[in-house]
């Protein structure tokens, strides 16, 4: 990164917000991760978009990330600058029957105050740790519930940092995914069409989701949630935990043995062995029943 690019840096953001050289581990649920040259908790969308539009004209490589919950980095870091989601832009309005919601809301917070609006919809988001912005992203769900379900338009900054609203037609949604996986679209406010349901009711229905997530999934232990897209027709889980992978072990990393479809870091994997232990997990489950898993994860950088 040159000069210049730091200065302009240094002149937007607040030196408590500026992180150099930080472990990407300290970011992400899977706890492992090199250093990223510069990170930057934005505070504003304003100054993210100044931000966008100066690294875009210059061609430098930037990585938005939310809560980091479905992030596997490379213990060699991102060499670029992270651009982070968060508290800093996390304001959540209701008008009605919608919300208007900041990227960096995590999806606990959006569920329990729809919640207290008597607003319903959302119940199946709130166990899943991520933010807004990633939750559209990858078009988040759980117990027949996904995002695609209630967003009504979405707000995007483009690679000139310019504001884009993109309504629910023109977002791609698919299975664990939308448009933004495979454009540089930022997401910067999200608006969510609920309806109108019993407060009580739709808090018992939260907490009945998140006590089957704490019987089901293995959340004393760091992870990325489920790590392979369910394969059609199939579970990833059931295929493998019958290829014989419960339990199964590289360095830190391991098949979990609560769920076989979440691998988790026992304690002191590093990413390689995480990478490693899905590229394996997949050999196994396609050399058995000849079907191929998707790693749900996303995984940044290089691995060797
Ligand atoms: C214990 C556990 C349980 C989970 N359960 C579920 C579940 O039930 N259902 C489910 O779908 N997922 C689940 N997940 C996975 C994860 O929580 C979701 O995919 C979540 O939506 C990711 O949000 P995030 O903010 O953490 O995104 P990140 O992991 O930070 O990023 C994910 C992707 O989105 C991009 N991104 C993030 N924010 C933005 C933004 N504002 N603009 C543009 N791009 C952005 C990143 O570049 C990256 O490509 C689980 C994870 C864990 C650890």
């Amino acid at each position: 990164m040159t000069e210049t690019v730091e200065r302009f840096i240094r002149q937007l953001v607040a030196p408590e917000h500026l992180l150099q050289e930080e472990p990407m581990a300290k970011h992400t649920t899977f706890r492992v991760g090199g250093a990223a040259d510069i990170l930057i908790r934005i505070q504003s969308e304003d100054q993210l978009i100044k931000l966008v539009a100066y690294l875009g004209q210059l061609h430098q490589p930037y990585l938005v990330i939310g809560n980091g919950s479905n992030l596997l980095v490379s213990d060699r870091g991102y060499h670029g600058v992270v651009l982070q989601i968060g508290d800093g832009m996390n304001t959540v309005t209701v008008d009605g029957e919608r919300m208007c919601v900041q990227a960096g809301a995590l999806l606990s917070s959006v569920a329990s105050q729809a919640a207290q609006h008597a607003l319903s919809g959302l119940e199946f988001a709130a166990g899943i740790p991520g933010s807004m912005g990633g939750a559209i992203v990858m078009n988040a769900g759980a117990y027949e519930g996904e995002m695609s379900q209630i967003v009504e338009s979405v707000t995007v900054l483009n690679e000139q940092g310019e504001r884009m609203v993109l309504d629910r037609d023109t977002m791609e949604f698919g299975y664990r995914t939308s448009i933004i996986r495979n454009r540089p679209f930022i997401v910067v406010e999200t608006v969510l069409r609920l309806h109108k349901g019993d407060e009580q009711e739709i808090r018992a229905r939260m907490e009945d989701f998140n006590a089957k997530r704490r019987a089901k999934q293995p959340l004393e232990y760091a992870s990325a949630g489920s790590t392979f897209k369910r394969p059609e027709g199939y579970y990833a889980g059931k295929l493998i935990m019958d290829a014989g992978l419960r339990g199964y072990r590289i360095g830190g990393a391991q098949v979990s043995e609560k769920h076989c479809g979440f691998i988790i870091n026992v304690g002191n994997a590093s990413a390689q062995d995480i990478y490693e232990l899905i590229a394996e997990v997949q050999e196994k489950v396609k050399q058995r029943f000849h079907v191929e898993l998707e790693p749900e994860v996303i995984r940044i950088g290089d691995f060797l």
